[in-house]
């Protein structure tokens, strides 16, 4: 197919999404002109998937729209902000029309359920390689962030954890027709934001985090942030048969270390427990308390045989491996 840049944008890229009556210009001119709500905050994120690093090569162009998409969205519930405007830098070996389809499909699909617009971006051709910039809005001072976090404070996560590790662990090796393998690629690879969530805690949570680099990584950023330390136990981390089946064999690494879950992690004063419950319950949110918040510095680990640890296995750094 040959097609110039311009007609590729305009024929993947102009309609991909529906249009805000906050976005005065959107795509096709030197930039977008945007009317923030007045007295808002600007949430801003911006998260790159990169082949064969984020993913393997032939990978479902709709499953990659979705996350590309998704991952920026978990950064916007993990603050407590609404989402409104995307932009997209696209690297493409080709303008391979099958692809781009697909791509555009689960980017829009998912930019439909939140009304968010994709208002720009940047087309270039090389390694296939996608970064999305999203913006959302918050009050001030209401924003969720990763400080604030005091001993005491309950700490909760969302939804269940340890799939998406489980399934990166186990790719390759699985038999197409698992059912259970299915189940977990599905989660690694559209993974749900908790935007609903997100707002839901601001005013009610001391701080939060969206869990991308495992739930040891990211506690400990809410941990250094707030200066606490904390204690999990672990039998009352949430996961599903699969992940189960794996810390009944003693291996906690899909739960601690795992990454790309996408659930929030966040502390909650006591006094706030109950009322932060009754909204979740209301709202449909599952929500599960796992530890608390603790003086002393470090992550202590409570087996569910009431053993005792601080041995934490890695998350994920790109730059360590
Ligand atoms: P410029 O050369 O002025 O930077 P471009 O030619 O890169 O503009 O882009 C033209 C228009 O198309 C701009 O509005 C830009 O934001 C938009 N655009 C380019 N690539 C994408 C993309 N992948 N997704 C969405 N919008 C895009
Ligand atoms: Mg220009």
């Amino acid at each position: 197919m040959t097609i110039s840049e311009f007609d590729l944008i305009r024929r993947y890229f102009a309609d991909a999404t529906g249009a805000r009556p906050d976005v005065v210009l959107g795509i096709g001119d030197d930039c977008a002109l945007l009317h923030p709500p007045a007295g808002a905050a600007l949430a801003v994120s911006m998260d790159t998937l990169v082949e064969d690093r984020h993913f393997a090569a032939g990978a479902d162009p709709r499953s990659l729209g979705h996350k590309a998409l998704a991952v920026n969205l978990s950064d916007l519930a993990a603050m407590g902000a609404e989402p409104a405007w995307a932009t997209l830098a696209l690297t493409l070996p080709g303008p391979d029309d099958a692809w781009l389809r697909g791509f555009v499909a689960g980017f829009g699909a998912l930019a439909a359920r939140y009304r968010m617009q994709l208002v720009g971006g940047d087309t270039t051709r090389g390694p296939l390689s996608i970064t999305v910039h999203v913006t959302g809005f918050v009050q001030p001072g209401a924003a969720l962030t990763r400080g604030g976090g005091a001993p005491g404070d309950r700490l909760f996560v969302s939804g269940v954890l340890g799939d998406a590790g489980l399934a990166l662990v186990r790719a390759g090796r699985a038999d197409p027709s698992d059912r259970e393998a299915a189940a977990l690629r599905e989660r690694l690879d559209r993974p749900t934001p908790r935007v609903a969530l997100g707002r839901l805690l601001c005013g009610r949570a001391s701080a939060a985090i969206d869990v991308s680099d495992g739930l040891a990584a990211d506690l400990g950023h809410i941990c250094a942030a707030g200066g606490t330390g904390a204690r999990i136990e672990l039998a009352r981390i949430p996961v599903s048969a699969a992940v189960r089946a794996e810390c009944e064999r003693d291996n906690w690494q899909p739960v601690l270390a795992g990454g790309d879950d996408y659930e929030l992690l966040f502390s909650v004063p006591p006094a706030q427990v109950d009322g932060l419950l009754a909204a979740c319950r209301e709202a449909g949110e599952a929500v599960q308390e796992i530890g608390c918040l603790v003086d002393q510095s470090g992550i202590v680990l409570v087996y569910p045989d009431g053993r005792v640890s601080k041995d934490i296995p890695d998350g994920f750094d790109h730059f360590r491996t």
